[in-house]
């Protein structure tokens, strides 16, 4: 990065704007290229925009548009993800999902459903009648006419994920740029000029992976065929007491108009009631409302009263950057040397790694070239696993009489350890602040929201700008 006044720096092959989960994942796919690789992001931490907020479903594109790019990614995107995830230590958990009838008009919609799925490719779909839908799903609210069961559904964590990408990325040496918006690009002959808010950064290559800013950054390359239009999507998180209440995920039958709100569980054991989706003009809008509250309550008592009847643990808003196209916005443009990847609404999490692989395939066409780097093939990292199902260290006796500090319990409501806190901000991308230190442990993300266990989590993080300065240090070194 050259600061005004100082000489330039080296042209980088490429420069990804924006490390969410579909600029992380493109940086990862890259990484394993002889390329000099840059990340921007305007936020503190990896994966701060619509990729920390979302209903975390690892989709298997049954319902996708038949042919649309979206449809073929999110069917390889889920495949090489599930596969990523085994290796990476992302919480994934196959539950499955039910999408429910509630009405005869529904009932009917099922033939063009399966049909959908089958021209999506998926061939799982299969009918559940009522008497083994409410045997499976005791809770349902009474009424429901039967299901079909799309077996290969998931649920999964969306923060390690972005994390996990972005880790590998930079140990293969990609650099990561936070606290760095792109503010406007200039051609020069044979690279982007690119301004950014702390000094200007050079590229041969730009990849805008900006989400709910992807059309601003396609203007600064006179692109201009879309507009970004935000929808937001509220939720409501249960307790954890409401997880044995639901089995999979059930799903309304969808809407023109919408997919509708559905109930899952989350891989850190609690349950979801969400999204709404409402058409927002400020791109930073992410607070819930009253309206939008109530109106996920009412909707969920009319799928499983029990469940409403629950604590609530946490509320939150995400964007979806809808665009006035039904699908991606992704277009590779050899003559300007430029990549954009918007417009990725509603499937961003599932399709992240197939969109990488898309848009490395489609730079090489265009005359990127791709040389992979002799014998260094970068390794997806093991991060620490977050998830409910699976063993933590506080239930690893072994584990905690070789280190007393996994035994060492800070967060009480989601059993998060002393040295789980103490790892994270000695990972290779530390948490700048509490709540990328919650994306990494789960700490402060329970039952009493850090009421209890803040003023430690925050004194082991340091004094403020401690970790972070740290952690600019090394991402940036
Ligand atoms: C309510 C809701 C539910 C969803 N449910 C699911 C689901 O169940 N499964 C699923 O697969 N997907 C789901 N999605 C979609 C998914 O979350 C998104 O498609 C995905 O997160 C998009 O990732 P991204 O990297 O494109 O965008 P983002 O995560 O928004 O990342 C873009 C990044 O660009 C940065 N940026 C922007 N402008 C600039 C600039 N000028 N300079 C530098 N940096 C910049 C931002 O800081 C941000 O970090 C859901 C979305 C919502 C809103």
């Amino acid at each position: 990065m050259t600061a005004p006044g100082s000489p330039p720096e080296p042209v980088a092959d490429v420069l990804i704007v924006g490390a969410g989960v579909v600029g992380t994942a493109i940086a990862r796919t890259l990484a394993r290229y002889d390329l000099d690789c840059v990340i921007a992001d305007a936020g503190n931490d990896v994966g701060t925009g619509t990729t920390k907020a979302n209903t975390a479903i690892l989709h298997t594109g049954f319902d996708a548009v038949p042919g649309s790019l979206e449809s073929r990614l999110v069917r390889r995107g889920a495949e090489l993800l599930r596969d990523y995830a085994q290796q990476a230590g992302i919480p994934l958990e196959r539950t499955g999902a039910l999408l429910v009838a509630w009405s005869a008009d529904q009932h009917a919609e099922f033939a063009g459903i399966e049909d959908k799925a089958r021209h999506n490719g998926y061939l799982a779909i299969r009918y559940v009648p009522a008497a083994e839908l409410y045997a499976r799903e005791p809770h349902l609210a009474p009424g429901a006419l039967g299901a079909l069961e799309i077996p290969d559904e998931s649920i999964i964590c969306p923060w390690t994920t972005p994390l996990a990408y972005a880790t590998e990325a930079v140990r293969a040496g990609v650099r990561l740029r936070l606290r760095t918006r792109v503010l406007g690009v200039t051609a020069a002959d044979g690279w982007h000029e690119v301004s950014t808010n702390s000094g200007s950064m050079r590229c041969r290559w730009l990849v805008n992976a900006a989400g709910l800013e992807s059309d601003r950054i396609d203007a600064m390359l006179g692109g201009g065929g879309f507009t970004i239009a935000p929808r937001r999507g509220e939720l409501i998180v249960f307790d954890k007491l409401a997880r044995p209440l639901v089995g999979a995920i059930l799903l309304p039958v969808p809407t023109p108009q919408t997919k509708g709100v559905l109930v899952a569980p989350t891989v850190y054991g609690n349950v979801l009631l969400g999204p709404t989706a409402q058409d927002v003009f400020d791109r930073g809008d992410t607070a819930t409302t009253g309206t939008g509250l109530s109106s996920l309550l009412a909707a969920g008592r009319k799928i499983m009263p029990d469940l409403v009847r629950e604590e609530v643990t946490a509320t939150y808003a995400g964007l979806r950057a809808a665009t006035e196209h039904r699908d991606y916005q992704i277009r590779v443009d050899s003559s300007r040397r430029y990549a954009c990847v918007g417009g990725i609404r509603s499937t961003g999490l599932t399709a992240s790694l197939g969109i990488a692989e898309y848009v490395a395939d489609q730079l090489a066409e265009a005359g990127l070239e791709l040389r992979e780097r002799d014998g260094r093939r970068p390794k997806p990292p093991v991060l620490p696993y977050i998830g409910q199902a699976g063993r933590r260290p506080y239930q690893d006796g072994a584990r905690i009489a070789a280190d007393p500090a996994y035994g060492d319990i800070v967060c009480h409501c989601e059993r998060v350890s002393r040295g789980e806190i103490r790892d994270a901000l000695a990972s290779p991308l530390p948490p700048a602040d509490l709540d990328g230190l919650r994306r990494r442990t789960r700490a402060t993300n329970g039952r009493c929201q850090g009421f209890f266990c803040a003023a430690r989590v925050a004194s082991l993080m340091g004094a403020p700008g401690g970790a972070r300065a740290d952690r600019d240090a090394r991402v940036l070194a």
